[in-house]
């Protein structure tokens, strides 16, 4: 293993010494099975302002607020030198990854236009060794999406998009709003008709939806559904112990979450042919079944991101923005370090040990495989930092204890109808 050197985390975490500290590094290099994970996903903040001005956005509106010290946009200085970390970084782990996913974020990453996306699509391509796989896409609120000049830029350099949509007019216009107060939902559906034209209709990889309890779930669902995507997903609003979400009931024993989610599921899963995945119920279903989640939402999917800021600055991921002032900050950039250098931050060492990088509470949780104590920010309570369930504890148990019992029962239905066809074609046999 290449010598890594070790930084710590500063802000909370170092002042109070919050979870994770540097012990849980040396813990883990201290055991010999474990091993630092190369980083495979990278979020470019290609773009550092917005065009709407959505009330619960983590990077202007919640603890953190760092991205007021950051330049607008990325600079061309700082993607060439981004790319040439990310093909030493590959090169460096060629066997332990088969290569990345970059993801071109914001801010609005369509401020950006079409030439920087085609000038960072070129540059990063052409950084990455020859084998290995780098899939780039970008996320948006969609509202600049019936710009064809950016459209042609995704299709002609494979940039996959991935749109903000909170559901129907009211769902969406809810939160996601102008500066000015005007809703954003009918320029959103505009460009989402324009990626639905035949030349683009391949772009659209998954729609994304922050729940609110105020709008209807399976309207939500079908408006998701509507866009064509291939794939829709429900994030759980960011909160923590110091900082409840919206509309959580969990301190008196409620599950609103839960509730609201559980509708949908028993509406998707019901629904034949399904008219597209849902991420955070099919990562439920796999790891009921043993298998593996696709991201840390859920499961004990280990953690290989690292977000790099338009300065070239390298940092822990958006939704510690929630957490407090500083939580993703790591002191490295790309002009300076290598992504190797993050490695072995507490930080990042304590979201890859799996059970070990678990609280108490949830090691002794029977679903503590399928869980994984949640969305890592959510676990978050100020004075002990991240070694805690997730604030979400009672809504997931109930969301995974539904959806593990409705698919087992399912497998074991299957399983039974078999054997008796198998018997039955066994005794004609006979
Ligand atoms: S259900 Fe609660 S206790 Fe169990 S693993 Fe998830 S967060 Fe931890």
């Amino acid at each position: 293993m290449t010598e890594l050197p070790i930084v710590q985390v500063t802000g909370a975490a170092a002042g109070t010494r919050e979870w994770p500290t540097r012990d849980v590094t040396d813990e883990a290099l201290a055991d010999p099975s474990w091993r630092p994970l190369p980083f495979v996903e990278f979020a470019l903040k290609f773009h550092g302002r917005c065009n709407l001005a959505c009330d619960y956005c983590y990077m202007y509106e919640m603890a953190d607020q760092s991205w007021r010290d950051k330049p607008v946009a990325m600079s061309r200085e700082v993607i060439d030198q981004f790319a040439l970390r990310l093909g030493e970084h590959l090169r460096a782990h060629t066997g332990e990854t088969c290569g990345a996913s970059v993801r071109m974020h914001g801010g609005e990453a369509l401020l950006a236009g079409a030439d920087q996306f085609a000038y960072a699509a070129r540059a990063l391509r052409a950084a990455a060794p020859p084998e290995a796989t780098l899939r780039l896409v970008t996320t948006t609120n969609g509202i600049l999406l019936d710009d064809e000049e950016l459209l042609d830029t995704f299709r002609e350099h494979r940039i996959g998009v991935t749109v903000s949509l909170d559901g129907d007019q009211r769902g969406q216009d809810r939160h996601r709003r102008y500066a000015n107060g005007r809703g954003s939902h009918d320029l959103v559906m505009r460009g989402v008709e324009a990626l639905n034209r035949p030349a683009y209709r391949d772009l659209l990889d998954i729609v994304l939806c922050a729940i609110d309890l105020e709008n209807d779930p399976l309207a939500t669902y079908e408006a998701l559904v509507a866009t064509g995507a291939p794939a829709v997903d429900f994030l759980l609003p960011l909160g923590n112990w110091s900082s409840f979400p919206p509309g959580w009931n969990g301190a008196d024993g409620g599950t609103a979450y839960a509730d609201w989610l559980i509708p949908i599921f028993d509406h998707w899963y019901g629904t034949v042919p399904m008219p597209a995945g849902v991420r955070l119920f099919e990562n439920i279903m796999a790891l009921s079944l043993g298998g593996r989640s696709a991201n840390e939402t859920v499961g004990l999917t280990p953690f290989q991101l690292l977000v790099i800021e338009s300065d070239g600055t390298i940092e822990l991921g958006d939704a510690l923005k929630s957490a407090y002032e500083g939580a993703p900050f790591t002191g490295l950039n790309v002009f300076d370090n290598a992504l190797d250098d993050a490695r072995l931050l507490p930080g990042v060492v304590a979201r890859q040990r799996g059970v070990a990088g678990l609280s108490q509470t949830c090691v002794d949780c029977s679903i503590r495989d399928i869980c994984g104590a949640g969305e890592y920010s959510t676990r978050y309570r100020a004075g002990s930092g991240f070694l805690n369930p997730s604030v979400y504890c009672a809504d997931l148990a109930k969301l995974i204890c539904h959806i593990r019992d409705r698919v087992l029962t399912d497998v074991g239905r299957l399983k039974a109808t078999r054997a008796t066809r198998a018997t039955g074609t066994t005794a004609k046999a006979g």
